[in-house]
């Protein structure tokens, strides 16, 4: 099946899953329609088993010395029944549909005390890396915890660097209520968008007035990419809820643009590449207004 192995130089954490290689690149049956026996055709969102799953409850044993079994859980949200539809053209209440089913099934897999982290993320159908343009998304609960979400625990070591945030209003791209689409003030990628509320520490405690709303920043986050960039970005939308044993979180989505024509944004990626340290050829503040204007529009 897989196994996890920690990189001696880096200590860094590489799941290896060579089974995942025979997933077929586009199915000529799509297995989320209607009539696949995986879906149940009575509900529109649902949750169902990822036919090629990196991370399994029952790992093979038989792994390479210095390896570790790959235990985990690795799901597929399917978010409609309707083929031909992407996350921008549906409604908030769609939207906040998908996050509370998604959400209620990652608080299970939360409390399993093997798991350490449990993350949500879905890439624009097509050309972002997905196998099956049918709307999904995905979910991986981890036996450890990733890099990134180390980092930003950290970062509330002395207080809240998220609510401190919220209220800059050069970086703030769109406002639901007390949700705000923002622009971080050191961005990792170009118009890369953080959608925060009231903070909670995880999405499975929302009330679903709040998730609507939610929702509808959400939207908002990729109405305005599209407007600015229409087909020429690609992006990553996920979920970052609080790994176990962390003293203090603030639960955000990230929007994590993608872009690979140097025609249409500027950017560098050897220093990155090669370092970890993001360059930006373009301020925070200006990714910002024109997220902004491209919303008037
Ligand atoms: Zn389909
Ligand atoms: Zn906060
Ligand atoms: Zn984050």
């Amino acid at each position: 099946m897989g196994e996890i192995r920690l990189d001696a130089l880096t200590g860094e954490v590489v799941i290896v899953s060579p089974t995942r290689a025979n997933r077929p690149v586009s199915p000529t049956l799509c297995p989320f329609c209607p009539p696949s026996q995986e879906i149940d055709p009575k509900k529109q969102v649902q949750i169902v088993q990822n036919k090629y799953p990196a991370l399994s409850k029952t790992p093979d044993e038989r792994i390479t010395k210095g390896g570790k079994p790959a235990y985990g859980v690795s799901e597929i949200v399917v978010e409609s029944l309707t083929h031909d539809i992407d996350l921008p053209s549906m409604d908030a209440k769609t939207v906040s549909e998908i996050i509370a089913v998604s959400h209620k099934r990652m608080f299970e897999l939360f409390c399993d005390p093997e798991i350490s982290y449990v993350h949500y993320f879905r890439n624009k159908p097509v050309s972002g890396g997905a196998t099956i343009t049918h709307p999904h998304s995905q979910i991986y609960a981890l036996p450890f915890v990733p890099p990134l979400l180390r980092s930003e625990v950290n970062g509330f070591a002395n207080g809240c660097p998220i609510c401190e945030s919220v209220n800059e209003s050069e970086r703030v791209v769109a406002k639901v209520g007390d949700v705000r689409v923002y622009v971080p003030f050191a961005p990792r990628t170009p118009y890369q968008m953080i959608v925060a509320g009231e903070h909670i520490e995880a999405f499975w405690h929302v009330k679903k007035n709040t998730l609507e709303k939610i929702a509808q920043a959400i939207l908002l986050s990729l109405n305005a990419l599209e407007r600015l960039f229409s087909s020429r970005v690609n992006y990553v939308l996920c979920a970052h809820n609080s790994p176990k044993n962390a003293h203090s979180f603030h639960a955000h989505f990230e929007v994590i643009p993608q872009f690979s024509d140097k025609a249409v944004v500027r950017f560098s990626m050897g220093l990155e590449k090669t370092t970890g340290t993001p360059l930006l050829d373009i301020l925070p503040e200006e990714m910002a207004f024109s997220l902004r204007e491209a919303l008037k529009l």
